[in-house]
């Protein structure tokens, strides 16, 4: 039987009316709305798209935001000073920098200067630390979405054996930290891993966050497992594909997430999360 498809849009649907009667709730008790800010630095068209679906979605769950929209040669200085101004204003809950940043700014340095309490994407090391003692206010957004979206689809990782491919600051290992704090065994696997299908075979729930088209096939999952596609990737004719090989794997998987419907909905919802998370905090 083909696997169950595990809808993104759907659920991220649902959390978007869960947040918006939180906001209403918050707005009452405090007389203000959470405030997210967003600077962007140059013209990549990407990013863009990213940065206007962030605010309209801000909007839909009646929060206030702000674009900020930097020239490419803008200067570390100035990006900073903006950073300071939005750190002290009351009106602003959340920051985020859209990367990737010109390569003449230092992304490190950026990212620091974004007070903790404000850094909605988790990318601060204070909220990293905090994310590995399993004390955190707020979760980096895409493996938030992914547990999320197990979560609501009634999979936990308890007792589970769950493999991760990729090990990036932003998906991979906070994503295998999630796993291990729902008591998951978790395997992170990569680049140097040797023998990987051996690896993914063991897998109960299996993340792909790899960025390659077709990377996983169906000869690489267990049978009845859960898979989570993280990637983002054009296939050979140009078309939105994930790192899965989505006809052939849902034929062996129990779910299954698409792309795109899947995990990509749930980013920038769980971003909304974070900002109202934050604005609740600063009470
Ligand atoms: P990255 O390039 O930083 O990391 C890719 C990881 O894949 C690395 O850790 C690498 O070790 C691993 N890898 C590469 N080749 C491998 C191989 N042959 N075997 C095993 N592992 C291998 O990418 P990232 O930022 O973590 O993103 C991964 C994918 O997820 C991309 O497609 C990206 O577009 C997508 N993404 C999606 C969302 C979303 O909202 N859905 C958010 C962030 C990233």
């Amino acid at each position: 039987m083909a696997a169950t498809i595990i809808d993104g849009k759907r659920i991220s649907g649902e959390i978007r009316v869960e947040l918006a009667e939180q906001t209403a709730a918050f707005k009452n008790q405090y007389n203000t709305v959470p405030g997210l800010a967003v600077i962007i630095v140059g013209e990549d068209p990407a990013s863009r798209v990213y940065v206007r679906n962030k605010h309209k979605a801000c909007a839909e769950v009646g929060f206030y935001s702000e674009v900020h929209e930097l020239p490419a040669d803008a200067s570390e200085e100035q990006v900073i000073a903006l950073i300071d101004r939005l750190n002290d204003s009351k009106e602003i809950h959340g920051i985020l920098v859209q990367l990737p940043l010109p390569g003449h700014l230092d992304e490190q340095k950026i990212l620091l200067r974004i007070k903790p309490e404000k850094d909605v994407d988790a990318f601060h090391p204070y909220n990293v630390g905090k994310i590995m003692i399993g004390d955190y206010n707020v979760l980096p957004c895409t493996p938030a979405g992914v547990m999320q979206l197990l979560a609501r689809s009634g999979v936990s990782a308890s007792g589970k054996h769950c493999v991760v491919i990729g090990r990036s600051n932003i998906v991979g290992k906070p994503m295998a930290m999630l796993l291990l704090h729902d008591n998951g065994t978790v395997t992170v696997c990569h680049s140097r891993t040797p023998d990987l299908k051996a690896q993914t075979l063991q897998a109960d729930i299996l993340v792909s966050a790899v960025g390659r088209a077709g990377f996983v096939t169906a000869d690489m999952v267990k049978p009845g497992a859960v898979v989570i596609d993280v990637g983002i990737n054009r296939n050979a004719q140009g078309k939105l594909c994930g790192d899965v090989d989505f006809e052939a794997v849902r034929e062996v998987a129990s779910m299954i997430t698409p792309v795109p419907g899947g995990v990509g909905p749930m980013t920038i919802t769980m971003l909304l999360q974070n900002t109202l998370t934050a604005a609740i905090a600063s009470m």
